[in-house]
């Protein structure tokens, strides 16, 4: 996952036998027969002042599945830096080949579902839309014990993002042979580019529910075998997350598609403390000081989720220690620190190297 494992080396796999035709021209939605048409974005109408309205997507379930640095090498101009980031190797395996063998033993289990399902390249069309995307990843570690799951929701997530987000992890929490890598998400994962439609025109939708997944670690000897001997598992527990979720989904309920916004938060007189989860009593990353400028990016039951700068991580602070930001108190948010979203948001910068 990471740059540190670089290495370029032809993409000969099977799968590119399958041509992926995607239709780049906003407002069309073209199938032609073996080939795999991308939904793209014409399905937002002009914003109002009561915000965006999302149209739903029509006919069965559109799911989206990119296995992570799948030709990468074809990413556009704007992602040219990115081209170098095959994935992650170790052992003589390599993170996009288990990326492909879970995609390629996930896609009949949906196909079966009578879902509409579609197998993107690292780049995705511009402004794809799909009732989920999932980018699928393999991680790499340095110390050789390091195991386990995780997945992530882009920043500032849509509650069906967070909704998707969870039931994954229902899925791949019910499997007693696996464990979570509790803490292990990484900026690179949240503001995962193919995600980052405010700043990327090779991005899905904002209205696309998406979640970054990572199986498990490269790294690992025990979790690097399950990968590689047996992706029809991972299929499994990705199916059957999948399948929970659109239990549950409503598709005409379109306000659940659009990101949160969160206003910026000042830092209460008694301080507060950045903790690694939602329980009062987790880890403490960092204090933050009386007059602190805070923006959240997630919100769970009375905790904002803030993004910590140095180390680069996020953290969770209770929303009772935070004040509503007052301009002029405490300092401005330094210009060009943070970008505009579409509605309104601020947009924590870089950090989408997954
Ligand atoms: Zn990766």
């Amino acid at each position: 996952m990471t740059p540190r494992h670089r290495f370029l080396a032809v993409l000969t796999l099977p799968i590119l036998s399958v041509a992926v035709v995607v239709s780049l021209a906003f407002g069309s939605t073209r199938t032609e027969p073996g080939t795999v048409a991308a939904v793209v974005d014409e399905t937002s109408e002009p914003e109002t002042v009561a915000g965006p309205r999302v149209v739903p997507l029509q006919g069965p379930w559109v799911v989206a599945i990119q296995p992570g640095h799948w030709r990468i090498g074809e990413l556009p101009d704007e992602h040219a830096r990115r081209r170098a980031n095959v994935g992650a190797s170790h052992g003589g395996v390599r993170e996009v080949d288990i990326n492909v063998a879970v995609t390629e033993a996930l896609v009949p289990l949906l196909e079966n579902e009578g879902w509409d399902i579609q197998m993107i390249p690292a780049t995705v069309p511009p402004g794809l839309r799909a009732d989920a995307l999932l980018s699928i990843h393999a991680d790499w570690g340095a110390d050789p014990n390091r195991n386990g799951w995780k997945l992530a929701a882009p920043w500032r997530p849509s509650p069906a993002a967070s909704s998707l987000a969870q039931a994954l992890r229902e899925s791949f929490g019910a499997e007693p042979g696996l464990r979570e890598d509790r803490n292990g998400i990484t900026v690179g994962m949240r503001g995962y580019f193919g995600f980052a439609s405010h700043r990327f025109h090779y991005a899905s939708s904002p209205y696309t529910p998406a979640v970054l997944v990572e199986l498990g670690f490269l790294t690992n000897d025990v979790e690097r075998a399950r990968m590689v001997e047996d992706p029809d598992f991972y299929a499994a527990v990705i199916h059957r997350g999948l399948v929970s979720y659109f239990a549950g989904r409503d598709r005409l309920e379109t306000a659940s598609l659009i990101p949160r916004i969160f206003e910026i938060k000042t830092v209460g007189h008694e301080g507060a403390a950045v903790r690694r989860s939602t329980t009062p009593d987790s880890g403490v990353i960092r204090h933050l000081e009386a007059g602190e400028i805070v923006r959240p990016v997630d919100e769970v039951g009375g905790w904002y989720e803030v993004r910590i700068r140095t180390p680069a991580l996020t953290g969770w602070v209770r929303a009772a220690d935070l004040v509503p930001f007052a301009t002029g108190t405490a300092g401005d948010p330094a210009p060009g620190e943070t970008g505009r979203m579409p509605g309104g948001g601020t947009e924590p910068a870089g950090g989408d190297s997954s």
